[in-house]
């Protein structure tokens, strides 16, 4: 989507710092940290948010995740991390393209919302 930040990450027309990438998903370092590692995994595919996971892109979900535990692994987040994924405006989300935080590298809150 020519309009989608992420999509133009995945574009490489907005320069990011990249932690892993392959020919579906991709995983960077958010601008503003929440955490001393966070990071995003995205999928390639343009897919707005978690409301949209469906049996016909459901694998690529699956391997985001298989990608946030190669990074969990790559950043030694050997006490722990946190994956969130805001959905939608109740949830805050900014950026209309799915997305999972990867937060970790101390104590996190056990708050949910
Ligand atoms: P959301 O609020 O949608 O769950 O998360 C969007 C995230 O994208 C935020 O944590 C925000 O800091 C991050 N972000 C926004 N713009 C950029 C950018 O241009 N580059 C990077 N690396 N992260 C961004
Ligand atoms: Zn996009």
């Amino acid at each position: 989507m020519s309009d989608c930040l992420f999509c133009k990450i995945i574009a490489g027309e907005i320069p990011s710092t990249k932690v892993y990438e392959d020919e579906t998903v991709l995983a960077f370092r958010d601008i503003a940290p929440q955490a001393p590692t966070h990071i995003l995994v995205i999928p390639k595919a343009h897919i707005k948010d978690a409301g949209e996971i469906t049996p016909e892109n459901s694998a690529l979900i699956a391997h985001c995740m298989e990608v946030v535990a190669i990074v969990a692994k790559q950043e030694n987040l050997t006490g722990g991390f946190r994956v969130v994924s805001n959905c939608g405006a109740d949830a805050g989300q900014t950026v209309n393209h799915l997305h999972f935080h990867v937060l970790g590298g101390r104590e996190l809150s056990l708050q949910m919302a």
